[in-house]
This record gives structure tokens, C-alpha cells and sequence, in this order.
């Protein structure tokens, strides 16, 4: 179990134990940033709890073929349904999995970015967190964990998961891509994450080229720094992954000089701007004019 898994050794270890010693728990949380194995660690977890077999199963179980092949009866993962997980799903779980499991001794359910259960549909989940089946297990994954109840947190056993080691990462990314060479300044682009760093392994000259720009905030004119920021106005798909990274610099930043810290806020600002749908240049731009402002 876990062998293809990178990082977080403590958890998989705890988790392994458990199922050895028999302890597995009703309800598990597990929190951390996205593209660092939470779902494929869930997932395997949950694939040996289902085995029947005693021992070194390597798919040869009923129970192993069916997961494998996505047609397992007792394991089911929930994902939002368009920006949120509704009471409604939850109900429909609520009302599956009291049904007792077929194939194996157990019935999982994984409930994948499930911060995004709205506060109905975490009361109602509760419900079941408080009285389980017997032979239920729910997995919660999440990034946020301030975004969850009290109530539920209380209910559930809270594994926190740690961003992956520099070295494995730049291990994973040389291993697995034609990439070599990977150096400090660009494992700092993948922020500890595994999904990062393949979503964002071609873009490093592109970050190379932002992480220049907040460098010379001080050292340039506006005009300047609106000219070196096209990759910004070229990047709507991605804006997110870049305003996170952006902050990355900037905290730096902030360590040698405490103008930067404002320019932390004035991004997170930008953040919510974007969510709220406003006008994608203009809050690209008034983003660079107000970082500039407060380092001038
Ligand atoms: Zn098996």
C-alpha cells in the first residue's frame, strides 16, 4: 500500500497501522494543500480496508478487481456538484450507506474538496458523523480547515498533511518528465505540491519572468512593469496558481523590506475581486499599480 505515494510517511505509516491492529476509525479529515497525494492516499487506504484477502493481495481479490475497475459497490467518492457539495448528495449518501455493503465487510465513501459542503449539508452530514453504520467509514478531504464545523471536525480523526520535500519533488518531476536539472528558484514555483509542479513544469520561464518583475517593482517605472507583466494579462486560465506564487515572492520580499507586506493584501484583495467576477484587466491592473505605489 502507498508505494506509488510521495511524502507524508508519518500518515501512510498511521494509516497502515490501523489497518493491521484493526483500529480504523468511523471518519477521517484530511487537510492540505492541493497536489500532495490526499486523494490517492484516501483512495488506497480505502482499496485495503474493502481487500479480502489475508495478505499480499496485489489485486487479486474481488473486492481489489472491482475497485480497480471503478465498479466497486461499497466505495463511492462525492464531488461538488458545479462550486459546492449540497445537501442533497449528502442525503442521497446518507440514504446508500446505511444499506449494508455487498462485496466486503466495509462501506467507504470519500467526500474529495469537501469544504465545500455548504453549512446544510454539513448539518446534515453530522447526523451520520454522530451515528455511523457499524460498517461505514467516511473520508473527508479538504484544504481549509477553518471552513469546517466544529461539530464535524470533533467527529472525525484530523490528519494533516505536509507539502512535499523539495528533493522528492525534484526526484518526482526529473523521474517521471524531460526536465533536468531542476533548480532551487523553480522548486519554489511548485510550492511543495506534486499537481503544481505538472501543471506548471512547462511554465517556468513564464514564472521566471514574473518572479524578475516584482524584483524590479522598485527599480522601474509603471510603464515598465505593465510592459514586463503581459504573462499576467496572458494567463486568465491560470491566475490563481500565479497570484499564489506571486505572494510566495512577496513574502519573501517582505523578510528584507516591510514595504512588501502591504502588496500581500493588495493581492489577496485582487483574489477576491476576481471571484466576484470583476473585470480581469482592470483587476490585473490596479493590482500592479497599487503594488507599485507601495514600494515607491
Ligand atoms: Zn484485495
Amino acid at each position: 500500500m502507498f508505494e506509488k505515494v510521495i511524502g507524508n510517511s508519518k500518515i501512510k505509516e498511521y494509516l497502515k497501522t490501523s489497518i493491521e491492529q484493526k483500529k480504523v476509525s468511523h471518519s477521517y479529515l484530511f487537510i492540505g494543500i492541493e497536489g500532495i497525494g490526499k486523494k490517492i492516499i484516501a483512495k488506497e487506504f480505502a482499496k485495503e480496508m474493502l481487500c479480502l484477502s489475508e495478505k499480499n493481495c496485489a489485486n487479486t481479490c474481488k473486492s481489489c478487481i472491482e475497485f480497480e475497475s471503478q465498479n466497486h459497490p461499497d466505495f463511492e467518492i462525492i464531488e461538488p456538484d458545479g462550486n459546492s457539495i449540497k445537501i442533497d448528495q449528502i442525503r442521497e449518501m446518507q440514504r446508500k450507506i446505511q444499506e449494508k455493503p455487498i462485496i466486503s465487510d466495509k462501506k467507504i465513501y470519500i467526500i474529495n474538496d469537501s469544504q465545500k459542503m455548504t453549512k446544510e449539508a454539513q448539518n446534515c452530514l453530522l447526523k451520520t458523523l454522530e451515528e455511523p453504520p457499524e460498517f461505514a467509514i467516511i473520508i473527508l478531504i479538504g484544504s481549509n480547515e477553518s471552513l469546517f464545523l466544529d461539530t464535524i471536525k470533533s467527529r472525525c480523526i484530523i490528519l494533516h498533511f505536509e507539502p512535499i520535500d523539495n528533493n522528492s519533488l525534484k526526484k518526482f518531476i526529473e523521474d517521471n518528465y524531460d526536465i533536468k536539472n531542476i533548480d532551487a528558484e523553480t522548486l519554489k514555483i511548485f510550492q511543495g505540491s506534486i499537481g503544481k509542479a505538472i501543471d506548471l513544469k512547462d511554465k517556468i520561464s513564464e514564472y521566471s519572468q514574473i518572479e524578475k518583475m516584482l524584483k524590479e517593482l522598485d527599480k522601474k517605472d509603471l510603464i515598465e512593469i505593465v510592459n514586463m507583466s503581459k504573462i499576467i494579462y496572458d494567463s486568465k486560465e491560470e491566475i490563481y496558481s500565479i497570484l499564489e506564487y506571486i505572494n510566495v515572492i512577496l513574502l519573501e520580499l517582505s523578510k528584507l523590506h516591510y514595504k512588501y507586506t502591504k502588496c500581500i493584501n493588495i493581492v489577496e484583495n485582487t483574489k477576491e475581486r476576481l471571484k466576484n467576477n470583476s473585470n480581469y484587466d482592470m483587476c490585473i491592473d490596479n493590482m500592479l499599480f497599487n503594488m507599485w505605489g507601495e514600494v515607491n
